[in-house]
């Protein structure tokens, strides 16, 4: 038994998503994890119990779930949330009142949208830089800052922020990086390996896969911190179901086959686009001349399956109509999942942002961003080219 364990604990990337933290389970040798749909479980005495005493503390597919997390991104402590949100939210709640955080000026609406609406009246402080220029982020860090919130890339310009050179930035200061790790998925970088303290995932995207599931994870390295998570964790509840757990689990089995073609058909498809003498600007860091292409280069195993674009005229009725005319690419929120999806960020994940602020960073009402999923490349530009005209 000791012998295998340590072998689980040395597997690379592509063998960590099936078995990373896994065993057959105990009493029947099932391979896949049970659902265990209970609350609460039998003692014998009052605490004699095997290591599981109520649900929202514990629950053994959330655990295999956790072990999963830890094991894809390199880390020690996983935790699963409710949604990517919770888990954001859990990481907001080892702040003070008086504390700030650095974040970026184009980060993911929702993620804006708890830190302004809900965490600024608990009275933490907020700096929107743009933090592809670290020199921005010096600029914000005082005595205050406890926290740099990182998104890479960012969610719709597809900027790629360094996370090594932040890293650097704050080495022996009393300051938490956390680097939400949703866009690129534990496949393309795995943010603990470069020196951050927390990742995050909106587990509901890439990680999950398949969009039937919305869930949430925080992974750690150090003992400490995870002890102050898993009490938050415990403490204010938003943890998530155990078929959401296992519906997640399974789709991590499979995190490695799908990312590389997803990102396949990305790379396809952002030439395509940038070919295309109806499109004026297409954002996707596998371009040479993309202004952080080298960073990307440097900390991403490959450039996701993300990229976003604006028509010649960049109107916003042209950019409707194309979102319209897509049949293949279907018009939802979201992301990360096998179909491929097109969306309109400026009125449907980014509308919480003021349009100032939004077109500040780039994010013109002429923008759509697409999800690429793993169908037929051929399928997909064929799509494309009927609706772009
Ligand atoms: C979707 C998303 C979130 C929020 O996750 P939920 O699971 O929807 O709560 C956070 N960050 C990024 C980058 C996302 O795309």
């Amino acid at each position: 038994m000791a012998k295998k364990k340590h072998m689980k604990d040395k597997l690379h990337f592509n063998s960590a998503t099936i078995h990373g933290g896994q065993t057959p389970e105990k009493a029947y040798g099932a391979v896949m994890p049970p659902i265990y749909q209970t609350s609460t479980y039998a003692q014998t005495t009052p605490g004699g119990h095997q290591g599981f005493e109520y649900s929202r503390t514990h629950n053994p597919t959330r655990k295999a779930l956790e072990k999963s997390f830890a094991s894809i991104e390199a880390g020690k402590y996983g935790f699963a949330f409710g949604s990517g949100l919770a888990a954001m939210d859990a990481i907001l709640k080892l702040l003070k009142p008086g504390d700030e955080i650095i974040s970026t000026d184009d980060l993911y609406g929702g993620s804006y949208r708890l830190f302004t609406k809900i965490f600024k009246d608990f009275g933490l402080g907020f700096h929107f830089v743009p933090m592809n220029n670290t020199e921005h982020i010096s600029a914000a860090i005082n005595d205050k800052t406890k926290l740099i919130w990182v998104e890479t890339p960012t969610n719709p310009m597809m900027n790629i922020i360094d996370i090594k050179a932040i890293v650097e930035l704050i080495r022996g200061k009393d300051i938490l990086i956390a680097v939400d790790n949703t866009f690129a998925s534990s496949y393309i970088q795995q943010p603990l390996t470069m020196g951050a303290d927390i990742v995050m995932h909106s587990a509901t995207k890439y990680l999950a896969g398949h969009s039937d599931v919305v869930l949430g994870a925080l992974v750690v390295k150090e003992l400490k911190l995870a002890e102050r998570i898993g009490f938050i964790q415990n403490a204010s509840g938003a943890i998530c179901g155990p078929m959401d757990s296992y519906l997640t689990l399974r789709g991590i089995k499979t995190l490695h086959v799908r990312m590389q073609r997803h990102c396949e058909n990305a790379a396809i498809i952002a030439n395509f686009l940038n070919e295309n003498s109806r499109i004026q600007k297409v954002y996707w860091p596998g371009f040479e001349f993309h202004p952080n292409h080298n960073v990307a280069k440097s900390q991403m195993k490959d450039f996701g399956g993300m990229l976003s674009f604006i028509t010649k005229g960049a109107d916003y009725e042209s950019a409707i109509k194309i979102v319209e005319r897509l049949k293949l690419f279907t018009l939802a929120e979201s992301l990360g999942g096998v179909e491929s999806l097109a969306g309109h960020p400026a009125s449907m994940t980014h509308a919480s942002i003021p349009k100032e602020q939004r077109e500040k960073s780039g994010l013109v009402d002429a923008l759509i961003r697409l999800s690429v999923g793993i169908e037929d490349v051929r399928d997909l530009i064929a799509d494309l080219k009927q609706a772009i005209g």
